[in-house]
């Protein structure tokens, strides 16, 4: 049990973030539960208190939001001098879905076959401020808040960050004709530098509003995500470079039936935590700048 060990999860009020917490508390470790919402969270925290050993604190956190972001790593400066893990839960998905078609999907996923994870891609619908909003939440939210409590961070003797993503932003999950030009530089190894992928967000979030994804390579299925999660994914492979005694890694947790997906997902959140909460307390930092597809390491 790692008692005294304290970590922070982003969006921990719901889904795969309350289960997360749940498991990590369960595990011994002090948990600090934020939620962008100061009464879901500390409903959340209060679900929790029944089933855990230990202490689950609330904080609230909007990722977008400086001022919270900063109020946040005073409380967990002035509370413990040091924070020994961070996840990077906190996501949305930018996305509308039409409900007839979401009704024939929940039909379907009750099969839980997995053609449901193509036909629920397919069928999702985004415009420009979704995308914004989607980029602006997903990588830089989760930029803003790591930047934020790297220090305590350093100031644990096991700091680690786990940054959750998706398997559709692992490179070799996009073929062909998706895989082009400035897509292909979220490739691990392309020397990406952060403001290198500032720059790819920016010229992505132009070829949205200029309707140039597809002759530009970028992904046109859900693509503000998809790409929000590869640049979470390079931003791992580049922060494990920048600080060798931290413990830096990114997970897929599969398909899980949460409010992301409208509950179409075909996994529990207790096999969707696993390989988060797995890589939370793994041992580092010699298994650092990783992509895991749930509990197994997979290539980015
Ligand atoms: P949910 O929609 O159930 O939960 C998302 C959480 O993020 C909520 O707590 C939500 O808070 C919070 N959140 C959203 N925006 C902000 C913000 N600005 N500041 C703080 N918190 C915010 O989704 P999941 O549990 O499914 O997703 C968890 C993670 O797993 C995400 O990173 C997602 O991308 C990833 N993932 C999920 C998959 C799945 O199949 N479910 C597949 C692949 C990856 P609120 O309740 O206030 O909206």
């Amino acid at each position: 049990l790692q008692i005294f060990w304290i970590a922070v999860v982003t969006g921990g009020n719901k889904g795969i973030g309350l289960e997360i917490c749940r498991q990590l508390a369960s595990n011994g470790v002090r948990v600090i539960l934020t939620a962008r919402d100061e009464k879901r969270g500390l409903e959340a925290v209060e679900k929790l208190k029944q089933s855990t050993l230990s202490d689950v604190i609330f904080h609230r956190l909007d990722v977008t939001d400086h001022s919270s972001i900063d109020s946040l790593s005073e409380f967990v400066k002035i509370s413990f001098g040091k924070l020994d893990i961070l996840v990077n839960n906190a996501a949305i998905g930018g996305v509308t879905i039409d409900a007839e078609i979401l009704n024939s999907l929940k039909i379907e996923s009750e099969k839980k076959t997995r053609s449901i994870v193509m036909d629920f891609l397919s069928n999702l619908q985004q415009n420009y401020e979704m995308a914004e909003e989607c980029l602006k939440t997903n990588f830089y939210g989760t930029r803003d808040v790591t930047q934020a409590l790297i220090p305590l961070l350093l100031s644990s003797n096991s700091g680690r960050i786990v940054n959750v993503s998706a398997k559709i932003a692992q490179f070799k999950a996009n073929k062909s004709t998706e895989a082009k030009s400035s897509w292909r530089c979220f490739r691990k190894g392309d020397g990406q530098t952060e403001e290198k992928l500032l720059e790819l967000s920016s010229s992505f979030l132009d070829d949205f509003r200029g309707g140039k994804l597809q002759c530009n390579g970028w992904p046109t299925t859900t693509s503000a995500y998809t790409v929000s999660k590869a640049l979470v994914n390079s931003y791992t492979m580049i922060l494990a470079q920048k600080y060798p005694s931290l413990c830096i890694n990114c997970v897929n947790p599969g398909f899980v039936k949460t409010d992301m997906n409208w509950n179409i997902g075909i996994m529990t959140v207790e096999e969707g935590a696993k390989g988060p909460v797995m890589l939370a307390l793994m041992d580092g930092p010699d298994r650092s700048g990783l992509f895991f597809d749930q509990i197994e390491e997979s290539t980015i």
